[in-house]
């Protein structure tokens, strides 16, 4: 019997709804990581009036359209991080489907499109404090590397340690305001090297020396734009160009 053929448009719209599913998840995850709570308990309630949200309220973009943006039940404004969230997880795992096909780049490519846009919301709301969530993604990166069959190269190490390094160097103060966001892209960026090549640490360096002395508040949001537009172009690069091939 043959395999029923369903267009890669229509797969990868599909992965997106998955994509969008995922984001939400993600939400709950960046919000509880915030604040130290369980992940799976209790169920989501709205944080102003503390009311349980029905599955229709938890629907990912269209939940949140269809709400006008604000709780069904204590009218509280909702953030615009929870449809923005869903609708690039979205945007991540389709584009992934849409570029990998069925390729064992797939998995790799979305996984590490979904770590790196974690890290930047969690960058751009300032909850980075020490270093433990850029940590757990070195193994995770190692991991998904093997599992594709792309391997780990020394360049990608000496990328990571230069990326790392240019982060730290670029700072050169004790405030983990500005430590964390720069060490955080400049291993990223380090990780990514076969997207970025030499010239991404060397160019974090620049943009780190230009933009944490800017006065506040204002400087704050140059420095968050700056990092996140970092992540979000190397997201781009990476699903665009392969960062996993061998
Ligand atoms: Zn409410």
């Amino acid at each position: 019997m043959p395999e029923p053929h369903v267009p890669l448009l229509v797969q990868s719209l599909l992965m997106a709804v998955f994509g969008s599913l995922l984001g939400s998840f993600s939400n709950v995850v960046i919000l509880r990581m915030a604040e130290g709570r369980s992940v799976v308990f209790p169920p989501s309630a709205c944080p102003h009036c503390h009311h349980e949200l029905s599955p229709l309220d938890l629907i990912p973009v269209f939940g949140w359209i269809l709400l006008g943006g604000a709780c069904r039940y204590c009218r509280a404004p909702i953030s615009w991080q929870y449809p923005l969230v869903e609708f690039a997880a979205a945007l991540i795992l389709g584009s992934s489907l849409w570029v990998c096909g069925g390729s064992p780049l797939l998995v790799p490519t979305a996984a590490w499109g979904m770590i790196w846009l974690v890290q930047a919301v969690l960058l751009a709301r300032e909850e980075m404090r020490a270093p433990g969530p850029f940590l757990w993604s070195i193994p995770a990166f190692l991991l998904l590397s093997w599992m594709a069959g792309a391997g780990f190269r020394p360049v990608q190490l000496a990328a990571f340690v230069v990326g790392g390094a240019a982060g730290w160097l670029a700072t050169r103060g004790p405030s983990p305001g500005l430590f964390f966001p720069w060490f955080g892209s400049g291993l990223m960026v380090g990780l990514a090297h076969p997207v970025w090549g030499w010239w991404g640490p060397a160019a974090l360096v620049l943009l780190a020396g230009l933009f944490p002395r800017v006065p506040a508040p204002r400087g704050r949001w140059a420095l968050k734009a700056v990092v996140v537009g970092l992540h979000v172009t190397g997201i781009a690069l990476a699903i665009g160009l392969g960062v996993w091939q061998p």
